[in-house]
């Protein structure tokens, strides 16, 4: 029986595919291709399709016994200008998806939860108990779901992992897979861009927050790292528990930093530029990750450094 990787074209869900191959499981990608990239499905049976495809879910459902969901927009200045699609997306049609699953025999179910649910948290590092008020409706939705899961697990037996992301980051290290959004909002990659001279500088959101620096703080994870993590989640799930955890590494490096290790990494000057803030962020997101490293005997492995190198290879080769 297969792992269902919805939203396996993606960024995140290819990173895990990879990685459920490499540790023996058989992968089935599901992608109905929107934002995700072919290319990064590359050798796996991809299935391309809607979430809110009933029958086309259920018929791939019966070669399945785990489903990881992967497949959601994910920009938050667009869910404040199209809560709708967001809504829509993210909330009816994943839970469209995430009946049919019910219809079928699969009980095991992943999904890709945000730490945007935490919205501005009362303390940092973040842990699970912090309450859950999300500041935009892209947290809105993700924790709609959190709030489906839990309570489908606890009426109808379903068992499942939402795994609460920082700031995923990095690529693969066989460098054929890597981040790639349109438009690209993410630090690391326009960061690259300006290093490339593809931008005339990064716009640094804000020098005057209360960090160190006055730059933000992210707690940074490498994919691959956040993949594995999907590997200890089933076989968490095999043993028959459910829970929410962060999936962070517990550092914190400011925008700043960043900027400083790609310099670092790939020998070239990054020029920037002191820009407004930008709405909504939070000085600081960095996670206890204590919560998932107990459960899941789980560790985030992978350094800045590891992140901005991995990350750098797959931009030089999209380049050459
Ligand atoms: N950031 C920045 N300039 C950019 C993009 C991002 O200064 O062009 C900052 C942003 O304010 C945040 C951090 O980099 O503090 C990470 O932003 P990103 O959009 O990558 O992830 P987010 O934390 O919003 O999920």
């Amino acid at each position: 029986m297969a792992v269902l990787v919805v939203g396996g074209a993606g960024y995140i869900g290819s990173h895990a595919a990879h990685v459920l191959r490499r540790k023996g499981y058989d992968v089935i990608i599901y992608d109905n291709l929107c934002t995700g990239h072919k290319e990064l499905a590359e050798g796996f049976e991809l299935i391309v399709g809607d979430i809110a495809d009933t029958a086309k879910i259920a018929k791939v459902l019966t070669r399945c016994d785990s489903v990881m969901h992967f497949a959601a927009h994910a920009y938050v200045g667009e869910s404040v200008q199209n809560p709708k699609k967001y809504f829509h997306n993210n909330v009816t049609a994943a839970l469209t998806l995430l009946d049919t699953v019910m219809e079928s025999r699969v009980r095991k179910f992943i999904f890709s939860s945000t730490c945007a649910v935490y919205g501005n948290p009362v303390k940092v590092p973040i842990t699970e108990s912090n309450p859950r008020q999300p500041v935009n409706p892209y947290g809105a939705t993700k924790l709609a779901f959190e709030n489906a899961l839990e309570a489908y697990g606890r009426a109808y037996a379903l068992r499942f992992v939402s795994f609460r992301y920082f700031n995923a980051a990095g690529a693969d290290e066989s460098g054929k897979i890597g981040e790639s959004h349109d438009p690209e909002t993410h630090l690391i990659p326009l960061i690259f861009q300006a290093a490339q001279g593809k931008r005339a500088a990064l716009d640094i959101f804000g020098d005057d927050y209360p960090t160190a620096d006055g730059t933000c703080i992210r707690d940074y994870i490498h994919v691959t790292d956040l993949a594995e993590a999907h590997v200890a989640g089933l076989e968490y799930l095999a043993k028959g528990e459910s829970a929410a955890m962060n999936l962070g590494t517990g550092e914190g490096c400011s925008v700043k930093d960043v900027v400083a290790a790609v310099e670092r990494i790939s020998g070239s000057k990054v020029p920037t530029h002191i820009a407004e803030r930008r709405m909504g962020d939070p000085p600081e997101l960095v996670a206890d990750p204590s919560l998932a490293e107990k459960l899941l005997k789980w560790k985030a492995k992978r350094s800045l450094d590891e992140i901005i190198s991995t990350a750098w290879k797959w931009a030089q080769k999209r380049t050459s």
